[in-house]
């Protein structure tokens, strides 16, 4: 027995076919790896960061208040597409 790694399925398999059996059907095996790609493309192509319009200090995470550098709050979002370039 093993579980799917997509669906969660409880799966019987034989031992013959045991050696690279993760995914319960070919479907599942698909899905997967679909998903895994478009999740991986958007971690790396859609990395949101804002940026302060007055000074230009980044961060990561929304900013909930004004920029501790030029006390401005004109925070603009920024996606960096690849790699980062600060
Ligand atoms: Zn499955
Ligand atoms: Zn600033």
């Amino acid at each position: 027995m093993f579980v799917c790694e997509y669906c969660g399925r409880d799966v019987e398999y034989s031992i013959a076919e045991s050696a690279l059996r993760i995914y319960c059907s070919n479907a599942c095996k698909q899905k997967a790896y679909r998903e895994r790609k478009k999740r991986s493309n958007s971690d790396f192509d859609n990395v949101l960061m804002w940026k302060c319009g007055d000074c230009g200090q980044k961060q990561f995470v929304e900013p909930s208040s004004a920029c501790e550098f030029c006390h401005g709050d004109n925070w603009q979002a920024v996606k960096l597409s690849g790699r980062a370039d600060f």
